[in-house]
């Protein structure tokens, strides 16, 4: 101890600092090799509650069991089905045009999928939205040779990453920067076309509806159209505000597309079985529905609180299977019906049912 006592002050501090180091400094960033996340991803069951964000850098265990389903839709096009958005195949003798590549450790499983369909490369790659469920594996098919398309923010927002967003009570993680090999190498604003394995196919724009950067991808020939995240089947849908969406431009889009596209075609949703036009009407009527319902308390002048105990949407019990509660989409619907009555003098109609 005298010959410690003896030590110059700067070795006793370095002792110290041996003994216990400082906690380390931890960057407010999140670690790059993480997976871009941010939407949560509807459970498949009604009795799944969400799965929790994915924090592991390595394959984690939730995509190693991960089988991905192939399904013939019609034409060119084929569905393949695994953990994350839907992705839609077109296959012929030009090569392959996908849309959408789920989550970044599962790239492998739908390379290894799509080698049992063509031996052909993946030529361009289409996003609907640059969540990344549907642009997670981006990077891998990239770097096989594809071009990657997709609307202006849909680059500009995998670009910038968003921070953490609070929903439904719980903290969905940040997205870091998406890296330069993930980006879209060529964007659109209102539509492109692609025209390859014999048929165009058509990404358009419409106004905001699940994030401000969607494309349905229409496969002119074939008869299908891929929707992304404008239609799923879960239940009440995952509107993103922070990435720009809308309620009401996600009922526009519904409407639009039924209205547009013939009566006969297959419809791939952003999540859930492969569908039709008229499904896509029957879910587009409950969303006019639970817009009207929550518009007319708001008209009442009630706040927020007092719509969710109105419980306006409790009729539609089979629309709560998923991870938005009926609680959470009204939140949603007011906010947005409200937003609107302090913009403008007068709040908006609801979106026009054709
Ligand atoms: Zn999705
Ligand atoms: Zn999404």
């Amino acid at each position: 101890m005298r010959q410690l006592l003896a030590l110059p002050l700067v070795a006793l501090l370095s002792l110290a600092a041996c003994a216990e180091p400082p906690p380390p400094v931890v960057p407010q960033a999140p670690a790059p090799a993480l997976p871009p996340l941010p939407p949560p991803s509807p459970p498949p069951t009604n009795t799944a509650p969400a799965p929790p964000p994915v924090e592991k850098p390595a394959l984690p265990p939730e995509y190693a069991d991960v089988v991905i389903r192939v399904e013939k839709v019609a034409g060119t096009v084929y569905m393949l089905e695994g953990k994350g958005g839907n992705i839609g195949v077109s296959v012929g003798d030009d090569g392959v045009v996908l849309v959408d590549d789920q989550f970044a450790p599962l790239a492998p499983k739908i390379q290894e999928a799509l080698k049992g369909i063509t031996d052909k490369p993946v030529r361009v790659l289409l996003n609907t939205h640059w969540h990344g469920d549907h642009t997670g594996g981006n990077a891998a098919i990239g770097a096989g040779g594809a071009t990657i398309v997709a609307h202006d923010n849909v680059r500009a927002r995998m670009a910038a990453g968003a921070p953490g967003i609070e929903f439904g009570g719980k903290l969905q993680p940040a997205t870091p920067p998406a890296p330069k090999e993930a980006l879209p190498i060529i964007t659109f604003h209102d539509k492109v076309s692609v025209h390859l394995n014999g048929e165009e196919i058509r990404a358009i724009h419409l106004e905001s509806g699940h994030t401000d950067g969607d494309a349905v991808i229409y496969f002119t020939k074939s008869g299908v159209v891929h929707m992304g995240d404008d239609f799923v089947t879960y239940g009440w849908p995952f509107v993103d505000v922070s990435s720009g969406g809308s309620v009401r431009g996600l009922i526009a889009a519904l409407d639009k597309i039924a209205a547009d596209l013939p009566a006969d075609t297959k419809v791939i949703p952003g999540h859930g079985k492969l569908s039709s036009i008229d499904d896509m009407k029957k879910i587009a009527a409950k969303l006019h529905d639970a817009w009207n319902l929550v518009e007319a308390q708001v008209k009442k002048k009630k706040t927020l609180d007092q719509v969710k105990e109105q419980k306006p949407l409790a009729k539609y019990e089979e629309m709560t299977k998923g991870f938005i509660s009926a609680d959470a989409f009204v939140t949603t619907i007011f906010n947005e019906i409200t937003a609107d009555a302090s913009k403008k003098p007068a709040a908006k109609a609801a979106p026009k049912k054709k």
